[in-house]
Order: structure tokens, then sequence, then C-alpha cells
């Protein structure tokens, strides 16, 4: 996950381009943020209410999904929906769940979570999302369900994973923390559906760092599905569907008015930030060119990929001295993900990766995060595509 100013490279430095500096991210917002806090303290509620629900509203308009359920944050927004798929009768302790190798161990964590067995499946090199033309060989008869995960702001939705979703009936649990405001173009269905409201659920994460960040830990549960989403709603509330009646094991995972309302001041300029990024992924692709350096895949509309990193690949022998050589150049960068979940050592005992899985592999050892986010103007992009052009190494 993104931290700011989260280099480890050792150098004590205070770069020119930070990765992620924010407290820029919000200072645009700040007048606003604090009016809406300055309400939810004199309103005195503080827990659900009003401000959760206007949220839950806004939020459920912007995706274009029936229900939204505000969470403590989306690894538990994942979870919430598996369990609650479980306590349906819907998945069995035990079935298997196909999920991208390449992703953020949280994707992976909320299957085995839920005592559902996740089966990580290659990335593919030219989007780095799931490789849905390796999915068809990961199947068995315990298959259930699948998580494609919109990595780094990318939809991850084709014909294949659509044709395999439908005709094998899979659950589709889409892990949107990293692409609210993508859109994809869907086969055989007229016009584009936003990233959100694809599959049968899906999770978003309002981390600081996300592309509409709280300040604080928040998430999101959307379905058009209201038995799903109220079964949601109770297993977060101790599994309660109304006072002191417990119909669930559940948890408390609720999410906070105070953030319920940072986050309806940052949901109204989600589409003019992500523009933004794209803007600066533009200059980057117009102006990055090294031999030992690949760059992420443009998208064609600003909407196709939503850019929560923009991530290039470093081929050359010691991707430590490129990050340490353009720090020192005044450029900080980040990593996502330098070790991939499978060979993580919470997962060593249950050898995740049946097959192998080489290009999530590479991916780790060559991947690196460039600034994208905050104050960052697209000129500022350009200029950093020129140091690392002219960067010696
Ligand atoms: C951030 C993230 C999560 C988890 O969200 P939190 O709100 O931090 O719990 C899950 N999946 C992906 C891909 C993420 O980037």
């Amino acid at each position: 996950m993104t931290m700011s100013n989260s280099s480890t490279c050792g150098a004590e430095l205070s770069p020119r381009y930070p990765f992620l500096d924010l407290a820029a991210v919000n200072a645009p917002y700040a007048a606003r943020l604090a009016e809406a806090a300055c309400r939810v303290i004199e309103s005195g509620r503080y827990i659900g209410g009003e401000e959760v629900e206007a949220f839950e509203r806004s939020l459920a308009e912007l995706v274009g999904t029936e229900c939204a359920v505000g969470v403590s944050n989306g690894y538990d927004a994942l979870r919430l929906i598996l369990r609650a798929w479980v306590e349906m009768g819907r998945l069995q302790p035990g079935d298997e769940v196909i999920v991208p190798a390449h992703t953020f161990i949280a994707s992976m964590l909320a299957v085995s979570d839920a005592s559902l067995v996740p089966v990580p499946v290659d990335a593919d090199p030219l989007t780095m999302n799931l490789n849905t033309a390796l999915v068809e060989s990961a199947l068995t008869p315990r298959t259930r369900a699948i998580m494609p995960v919109h990595l780094y702001g990318r939809v991850c939705w084709d014909d294949t994973l659509a044709y395999i979703a439908a005709s094998r009936r899979l659950l589709v649990v889409e892990d949107c923390a990293q692409a609210i405001g993508a859109r994809a173009a869907v086969a055989g269905l007229s016009g584009s559906f936003r990233a959100g409201a694809l599959g049968h659920a899906a999770a978003i994460s309002f981390y600081p760092t996300k592309n509409v960040g709280a300040l604080g830990d928040a998430g999101a549960v959307l379905t058009a599905d209201r038995e799903l989403a109220a079964t949601v709603r109770a297993i977060a509330n101790y599994g309660s569907d109304r006072r002191y009646h417990n119909l669930y094991e559940g948890a408390n995972c609720r999410l906070d008015p105070i953030q319920a309302a940072m986050l309806r001041v940052k949901l109204s300029c989600v589409a003019e930030d992500n523009a933004a990024r794209f803007a600066r992924a533009m200059a980057y692709e117009r102006t990055i060119g090294r031999r030992d350096l690949i760059r992420p895949m443009m998208s064609e509309s600003v909407t196709d990929c939503v850019w929560h990193q923009y991530v290039v690949r470093y081929t050359g022998p010691s991707r430590d001295l490129f990050r340490r050589r353009l720090l020192e150049a005044g450029v900080d960068t980040d990593v996502h993900y330098p070790v991939p979940p499978h060979l993580q050592p919470c997962y060593a005992r249950r050898h995740l990766a049946r097959t192998p899985l080489p290009v999530t592999e590479s991916i780790c050892r060559q991947a690196v995060s460039l600034p994208i986010a905050g104050a960052l103007t697209v000129a500022d992009a350009a200029a950093i595509a020129r140091i690392i052009n002219d960067l010696e190494i």
C-alpha cells in the first residue's frame, strides 16, 4: 500500500517531487472538509445516520448501482461480501475463488479469511491485470467465484471473463479499491459500465492514498442485490438486522459519519481528479523513452484507466539503484508491490501457486511507481520524465 514519502532508498532528502503528499492532496478541499466536520460535530450523531445514508446514495449514483453500504475499509468490504455469500448459502467453506496473483494482498486475504481458497492466476504482461486467457485452465469443480481486481485503476473485464463467469455461473466480486470512476465497454451490451457495477458485488476502498481518499480508513460495498446488501449491512453491525436481534455472528465494520462527511466532499470531484491523473499519465507516455524502461499500456479514454498508479517496469540490473539515482535527482518513487501475496510468509504453507506465476514475479521485481497524484502538474510530470530520460545508470 502507498504511504507518503515511503522511499526505501535511505537517502535523507526532501525530494522536489515527493511520491505522494497527502496534505497537498487534501489542501484544495480543506475549507469544505472543515465545514463538513463541523456539521458532524454539531449533529451529535457519531454512528450511522443521515450523513452515512447521504454518502451511500451519492456513491450508488456515481457508480450506477442499486445499493451502496458504507463500511470500515476496503478489506472489510471484500470480506463482508464473501462472508455474506457464505451465510446466504451461495458459497461453501472450501470453495475456490479465482484471484489475480498480482494484487495487493488484501484481495487474497479476504478470500482465505472467509474460509475459501484463493487460486491465484498470473498477470497479463500488457495490462498487468489478471490474464483472462489463463482463467479457464485454473477452473476446477470447486471454483465458485472470481475476483477481478482493477489494478492501478485499469478495468479488468473482457469477453473471456464475462463468458466464463456466465457459463460457469461464477459469482463475480470486483475489487474496485483502485478504480473508482473507471468505465469499461462491455461486449454484447450497449454503452459502457462503471467498474463497481460489472459483477454481482464490488468492494471500494477510501484509504487516504486511493483516488478518493478519506481522512482515515473507510470503504464500501456496492451491489444491485438487495438481499446481499442487507446481509452485508447486518454482518457489519454485529450480525444484527434490528436492535438486539442477531442473525449472524457478525462484526463491527461500520463506516463512521465523520468519514462519510469527508467523502461526500471528495466524491463530488472524482471525475475532475481522475482526468488530472489521465493528463499526467499522458505527459509521461509522451515524454518517457528509455530502452531499459517499459511504460504502462496507455488507456484510450479518460475512463478506461483512472491511473491510481503509473507503474513503469525497469528492466536494468538494479531497480534499487535506479530508484536511488532518481531520488538523488529529486524524484521519489514507490513499488507496488515488491512481493506477490503467494510468496508472503503467511501463505508459505498453503502452496497457493498451483502453476508457476512468472509474469507476476517479474512485475514485482521490475515495478516502479512514479508520482501521479496531488499537486503534481502536467509540466511536473514532463519534467520528471526528462529527469528519467537523462538519468545515467
Ligand atoms: C487498498 C486496497 C485494498 C484494501 O483497502 P483498505 O481500505 O486499505 O482496507 C484492497 N484491494 C486493493 C487492490 C487495494 O489497493
